[in-house]
């Protein structure tokens, strides 16, 4: 029993005649922030539905935990997703989104409560709990869109380029606040983006994605000192 270790076994999967994951082998630690990072259409968000279990692999097999992704319901898979355009119930408070999923559960209300204050902590939510999305700024519906997760307690986080939405400053500030909550949580999160830096500032490993494969897997500053190629090198942008 290896808590929020994800595993994937030769991961292919095909739309039509055309393969847009190659034979993905990609093994993720316990606690480990892995971005995986490449150019638009490579297969970055393909990849990461693939390990949530909304896409199904053509061939391979995806494992978290114990558990086969294809094989048990999205409720038992043990992972959230925060997606880039983060919809939050226009009517419901700030308290109200968060808990949405876990009244769906069927959980009672005093543990909603004390799980959603929980969360509104971790994530400097707590004065804003009564508000409607309206009265937030994006950062903040961001937030909520975090919290949302964080109150499901998931193995695995999921992020789909979250902040691709916000502009360079607060992009910077939910960078900070992203690597915040992965120290504080020490949870397994897999996180997508196209920006190299926040790529370079957030994971403890990157996997390069190239059209559907592997180019490079390794820690920032190895990938940086040590591109296994020119399509690494000019990606993650060190001289060569
Ligand atoms: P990225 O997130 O890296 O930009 P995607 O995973 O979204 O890339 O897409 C990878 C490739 O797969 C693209 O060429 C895209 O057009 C294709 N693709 C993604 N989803 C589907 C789908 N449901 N049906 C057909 N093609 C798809
Ligand atoms: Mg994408």
């Amino acid at each position: 029993m290896a808590k929020g270790r994800v595993l994937l076994r030769g991961v292919t999967k095909c739309f039509g005649a055309v393969d847009v994951i190659k034979g993905v082998d990609l093994e993720i630690a316990p606690g480990e922030l892995t971005v995986f990072v490449g150019p638009s259409g490579c297969g970055k968000s393909t990849l990461l539905r693939l390990v949530s279990g909304l896409e199904l692999p053509t061939r391979g097999s995806i494992m978290i935990g114990d558990r086969d992704v294809t094989l048990v319901h999205p409720s038992e898979r043990g992972i959230a997703m925060v997606f880039q355009s983060y919809a939050l119930y226009p009517h419901m408070s700030v308290a109200e989104n968060m808990g949405f999923g876990l009244k769906i559960a069927g959980l009672p209300k005093p543990l909603i409560k004390e799980k959603v204050a929980k969360a509104a902590e971790i994530l400097q939510l707590t004065p804003l709990l009564d508000r409607k999305p309206r009265a937030l700024s994006g950062g903040q519906r961001q937030r909520v869109a975090i919290g949302r997760c964080i109150v499901r307690e998931p193995e695995v986080f999921l992020f789909d380029e979250p902040l691709s939405n916000l502009d360079a400053a607060l992009r910077g500030q939910m960078r900070v606040e992203i690597a915040r909550l992965h120290a504080k949580l020490g949870a397994t999160m897999i996180y997508v983006t196209h920006d190299q830096v926040e790529a370079m500032t957030l994971a403890t490993r990157i996997v390069v994605l190239n059209a559907g494969r592997i180019e490079q897997i390794g820690a920032p500053i190895d990938l940086y000192r040590h591109p296994a190629n020119l399509f690494v090198a000019g990606f993650i942008g060190s001289p060569r």
